[in-house]
């Protein structure tokens, strides 16, 4: 298979952070980046060789921006599936446009892994203007309703804890399609980064135990405080997923662990993920650095994990009474900052994280939380 050598130029759709920190590695690398976002003044663009503002829809912009690129990639999921295509006419696109296309819609990922025997909570699709009453009745109470296009971090959902409550999900939801799950009362929730190259090598990250805050990450644990084989299945499901769903580039999965020990596949975004962020400071190869090399052609690096390690997000709320203690955090031996550049703190944006090292992952997770406490101005 043929290599992507440095010195050649990267394309990603999309200029969030996770754009920002593919362009800072393949930078590293002695690759070119060029990043086609809408809006302007973007994090990855700050960083990167070239920034195009233009929308999805635009073909024209699209087209030139795919010419001058030896490789496309994408750092989100709400990229519209039909100017990929256009793109891989044009040069190389990974990963390939139908596991995005299989990815962004929550319906159509759920189907995707029920017909390929992977196991996830129970669920029932229910189209727009159909029976959301009946389709609650199928999965049973309680359970959670989600917009199938365009959801991420808990946007788009609601739990239904009981008959009372589905009037007011039924006008929420109405005129949408959506998905409607079984609610887990999971044990916990752990996630796996996988990679996968165009030779069809696959190596998988450590996997993270994630803690969440009002549907958003807040803290990404690892070594994950699961039993072995707990781990192992996440592992191999991750493995066997991207090998499934014919991945070049990384993956993330994201797993609800139940009471029993069972692992259920709840997400997967074929991109980097937020509980993979940890790499960059604890791990021998980061995910943005696998992603570069999977996406080249190149060797996947090893995956080793060099400390245990907490990352911790920093949401736009610290900044509600001012600049965040910088000072505090940064004078702290074990820690490591990243800030994405981003101009505007809102509540809930994600705006930075930071990764605590120590000699266990309890210790590692009990500073974490204390740094946490301090940061707000
Ligand atoms: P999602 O955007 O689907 O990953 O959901 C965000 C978070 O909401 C998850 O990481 C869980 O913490 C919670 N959540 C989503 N779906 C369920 C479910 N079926 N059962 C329990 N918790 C859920």
């Amino acid at each position: 298979m043929r290599m992507i050598l440095p010195g050649k130029t990267i394309g990603v759709l999309g200029g969030g952070q996770l754009g920002r920190m593919l362009a800072q590695a393949a930078a590293r690398l002695g690759y070119r980046v060029h990043i086609y976002e809408p809006a302007a003044h973007c994090p990855a663009g700050a960083v990167a060789h070239k920034e195009i503002n233009a929308p999805y829809e635009d073909t024209a912009a699209l087209t030139a921006f795919a010419k001058e690129c030896d490789v496309v990639t994408y750092e989100f999921e709400n990229v519209p599936a039909a100017p990929l295509q256009a793109i891989e006419t044009i040069t190389r696109l990974r990963p390939h446009w139908s596991v995005l296309a299989t990815t962004q819609n929550r319906a159509r990922e759920k189907r995707w892994l029920r017909d390929n025997k992977f196991p996830q909570a129970k669920f029932a699709e229910v189209a727009a203007g159909g029976d959301l009453a009946a389709g609650l009745r199928e999965v049973g109470l309680p359970c959670v309703v989600k917009t199938a296009d365009f959801g991420y971090d808990g946007k788009g959902q609601l739990k239904v804890m009981s008959e009372a409550e589905i009037p007011a999900a039924a006008q929420k939801f109405a005129g949408q399609p959506v998905v409607i799950e079984q609610f887990i009362d999971f044990a916990c929730e752990v996630s796996a980064i996988v990679a996968r190259s165009p030779n069809a090598a696959v190596r998988v990250f450590p996997v993270a135990e994630n803690i969440h805050a009002n549907h958003i990450l807040d803290f990404s644990i690892v070594p994950a405080r699961v039993a072995p084989a707990v781990a192992a299945a996440a592992e191999k499901l991750a493995r066997l997923i991207a090998e499934k769903i014919d991945l070049v580039g990384v993956m993330g999965v994201e797993y609800f662990v139940t009471k029993t020990g069972a692992v259920l596949v709840n997400e997967l975004a074929p991109r980097t993920h937020n509980s993979g962020h940890w790499t960059l400071d604890a791990c021998m190869t980061s995910q943005f650095e696998q992603q570069v090399r999977a996406i080249c052609g190149l060797p996947l690096g090893a995956v080793t994990l060099l400390s245990p390690v907490v990352m911790v997000n920093i949401l736009g709320d610290a900044w509600a009474n001012g600049e965040p203690r910088w000072d505090t955090l940064l004078a702290q031996p074990n820690v490591r900052l990243h800030l994405y550049g981003k101009a505007e703190a809102r509540p809930g944006r994600k705006m930075g994280h930071f990764t605590v090292t120590a000699r266990d992952a309890d210790m590692a997770l009990e500073l974490a939380r204390k740094y946490q406490a301090r940061l707000p101005g």
